[in-house]
């Protein structure tokens, strides 16, 4: 049915043009940005003024709906973004970097260059240098167990290549806009949590432009009601690319921590993300590794698949924090991926233990970077 047909971006544009805003067509009135056709793929954004935010939800419905109904489209991926200049025109030499317009004029909806997260009192971004480490899985365990400690978590899945934090955390459903301008977050074992998974179904194969990543990564900071947290958790993509660092550019991250497994360490490619954040200035707490060892489930055992303490020397030869180990386990995988991480699962278990103990490290070390970032800025006098 749909093999032969090789779809492209004018007919895309075309079959936009029946998608109205106000009267007149998205199209026509420049709100198509970053169009991109690859393989029968689609990704774009929809622009809005930013005070109209998330109240465009049907528009971006509407338009990935348009797409998917054309021949040779696989899948459609459409994105509300918000931009100072709501006519502005699509495409070409717009980076979609926000900072420092300082000239726009929204009402209701949070300000453009508003801060990001003003209610969070930290933010610690949870980052590997490549996928499949574990780097959700750790995330997840290590939010819940923040909040063990009694404290206020939020978790931004942020990772656009496979979102699976609304699965870790057993939520489903889309997130609601009582105002019509900003999205409630959603909540899983007391936790709230943002997921660019809520906005795009977790089958869709996202080929992310950089731009597109970055408009989507500030709408889920700056129009989601977080309220008040003592630490938001971000689940980063993985790799340390442009995307990454632009993403560890502009969150206001408090600090980072570094997912390895034994055979990601050999590979160095745990020391690229350590790089990737020095370069930005934000400070690395520490490294966890991940599926460290194999602790059979019947007699105990434990085997090192790969070279066992690979981390710890890392962490040692480049002089940042070897914060904890957690070994690869089925109970961990099956928790997770089921909707209930092994923190809450089984609270008492060893595993669940291993993941405070780490928590409870990571939130003194994030304290600690608190008092040191409030003593380097500038104070702002009222
Ligand atoms: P990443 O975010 O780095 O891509 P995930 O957290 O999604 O990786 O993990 C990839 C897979 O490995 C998932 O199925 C997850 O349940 C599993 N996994 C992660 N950590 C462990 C572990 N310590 N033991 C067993 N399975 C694990």
């Amino acid at each position: 049915m749909t093999q032969a047909s090789q779809i492209s971006e004018d007919q895309v544009l075309k079959a936009l043009e029946g998608v109205m805003d106000g009267g007149k067509s998205i199209v026509s009135k420049g709100m198509v940005q970053g169009l991109q056709v690859q393989d029968g793929h689609v990704v774009m954004a929809v622009v809005v003024p930013p005070s109209v935010g998330a109240g465009a939800e049907p528009i971006r419905k509407e338009a990935e709906k348009v797409i998917h109904a054309l021949e040779g489209v696989l899948s459609a991926t459409v994105v509300l973004t918000a931009e100072s200049e709501p006519g502005g025109h699509a495409g070409g030499g717009n980076s979609g970097h926000d900072h420092g317009h300082g000239h726009n004029h929204s009402h209701g909806a949070p300000a453009e260059d508003a801060p990001l997260l003003p209610g969070a009192k930290s933010i610690i971004a949870v980052a590997s240098g490549k996928g499949g480490v574990g780097k959700s899985t750790t995330a997840v365990n290590l939010a819940l167990a923040l909040k063990d400690q009694g404290l206020k978590v939020g978790l931004l899945d942020a990772d656009v290549y496979g979102p699976s934090q609304p699965r870790m955390l057993g939520i489903s459903g889309e997130p609601q806009s009582p105002n019509g301008k900003t999205l409630d977050p959603m909540e899983g074992h007391g936790i709230k949590c943002m997921s660019i998974g809520f906005l795009v179904d977790e089958e869709t194969p996202v080929v992310w432009r950089g731009p597109m990543v970055q408009s989507a990564l500030i709408q889920m900071m700056r129009d989601v009601n977080w309220g008040t947290l003592d630490v938001l958790v971000v689940d980063m993509p993985p790799g340390t690319g442009d995307v990454q660092l632009t993403m560890a550019q502009q969150v206001p991250l408090t600090g980072a921590i570094i997912v390895s497994t034994p055979q990601d360490i050999a590979l160095l490619d745990a020391r690229k993300g350590l790089n990737m954040f020095r370069q930005v200035d934000v400070p690395v707490l520490g490294i966890i590794e991940n599926m460290s060892y194999f602790a059979c489930p019947h007699c105990g055992e434990h085997t090192n698949i790969f070279s066992h303490g690979g981390a710890k020397k890392e962490a040692e030869t480049v002089g940042m924090e070897f914060l904890g180990e957690i070994p690869l386990d089925i109970q961990i995988r099956e928790t997770s991926d089921g909707g209930n991480p092994v923190v809450v699962s089984d609270p008492d278990g060893a595993h669940a233990m291993a993941y405070k103990a780490i928590a409870k490290r990571v939130w003194e070390k994030t304290e600690d970077a608190i008092q040191a970032k409030a003593a380097s800025e500038p104070r702002i006098l009222q």
